[in-house]
């Protein structure tokens, strides 16, 4: 069976592949390994793909997949795998009684922590959890200032991104608080990792690109805010025909009403992973609707879709 290591690292290409998963690692490496020529089937328990995003996401990457000739069985889980010893060949049995007949079975379905094993109940904590930190990625379980937590481990944006930058703010703080200062946080100060909480950016390499920054309008309502939502489809924007003559993209804006700032954004299809940048800076500076206007985005570029987007919120 593989896993996400083996999906990454193998050196030849399995004529069938069965992919367990609908979330970011399984769509992805389905679409890499259909490129390279796999027989690519994804088994989704779902009725979506990337279940959490905007449902624009899952449905455009839903038609990429098939477009590129991947089988998409939703509503599906696997309830037992075997290789043949001879053959090699892998079965794979659904609970809807199916039987499905591969080389390689990839299971892309989350990752656990690996804290068994570190010493982590010498100082009261359980082995094999996540660790909760607060803003600073201290421990919070743990007395004292003295351990941190930054990446998949703490649970709160597991990214490569958003390590990196807990990393950074750790660091900070624990120089803060080495220099005897209390670090304390709540003021955008450069120890406090807060953005992991309210402006998380995250890609999906797939055909199309999908990008999103920030909540999305569901988990912004069961956050209690007041939000409305606007959406766009990018090829509808001057620049995209220049971009490319069957460009095809997605765009939604999530703005919290009360504050009258962008709290959420999703893009979908070409270069969206290099676009979301822009709504990064807009959701972290919190820069008000009005403010945002006076951003003119240049003619004829795909950025136009800004434009698009606050006219269709009423700007
Ligand atoms: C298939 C896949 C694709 C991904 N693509 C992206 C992407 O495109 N962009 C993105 O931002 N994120 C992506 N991610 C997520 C990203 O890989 C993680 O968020 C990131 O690696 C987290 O960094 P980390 O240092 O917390 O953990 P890791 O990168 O997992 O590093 C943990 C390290 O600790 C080591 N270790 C474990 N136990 C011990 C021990 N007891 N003693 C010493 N060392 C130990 C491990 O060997 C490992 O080297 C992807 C993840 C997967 C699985």
């Amino acid at each position: 069976m593989w896993t996400n290591r083996q999906a990454t690292t193998a050196d030849a290409v399995p004529e069938r592949l069965v992919v367990i998963g609908g979330g970011v690692v399984a769509c992805e490496t389905a679409t890499a390994w259909r490129s390279l020529g796999s027989s690519v089937t994804l088994l989704v328990r779902d009725q979506a793909l990337l279940t959490g995003w905007e449902p624009c996401a899952g449905e455009e990457v839903t038609r990429g997949l098939g477009d590129l000739g991947v089988t998409i069985r939703f509503g599906v889980s696997a309830v037992r795998v075997a290789r043949d010893g001879t053959t090699r060949a892998v079965t794979v049995e659904t609970d809807d009684g199916t039987t499905l007949v591969c080389d390689e079975v990839l299971a892309a379905v989350g990752r656990r922590p690996r804290t068994v094993g570190l010493g982590l109940e010498t100082v009261g904590l359980p082995g094999g959890d996540w660790l909760t930190v607060d803003d600073t990625c201290r421990v919070t379980a743990a007395e004292g200032d003295w351990l941190y937590a930054v990446g998949d481990v703490n649970r709160r944006a597991p990214l490569t991104h958003m390590a990196k930058y807990q990393a950074r703010a750790c660091a900070a703080a624990i120089a803060e608080r080495a220099a005897g200062r209390p670090a304390v946080t709540g003021g955008r100060q450069p120890w406090s990792a807060e953005a992991d909480r309210f402006a998380v950016p995250q890609a999906v390499f797939t055909r199309p690109e999908v990008a999103s920054v920030g909540l999305t309008e569901r988990a912004a309502r069961e956050a209690g805010l007041a939000v409305r939502a606007v959406e766009y489809r990018v090829d509808d924007v001057a620049g995209a025909a220049l971009h490319a003559d069957d460009y095809r993209g997605f765009a939604k804006l999530v703005v919290d009403e009360t504050r009258g700032v962008v709290v959420g954004c999703t893009l979908t299809g070409p270069m969206a992973t290099e676009l979301i940048h822009t709504a990064t800076v807009a959701v972290v500076g919190e820069v008000p609707l009005e403010r945002l206007w006076h951003a003119v985005p240049a003619f004829p570029t795909v950025s136009e879709i800004w434009l698009r987007l606050l006219e269709a919120y009423g700007l």
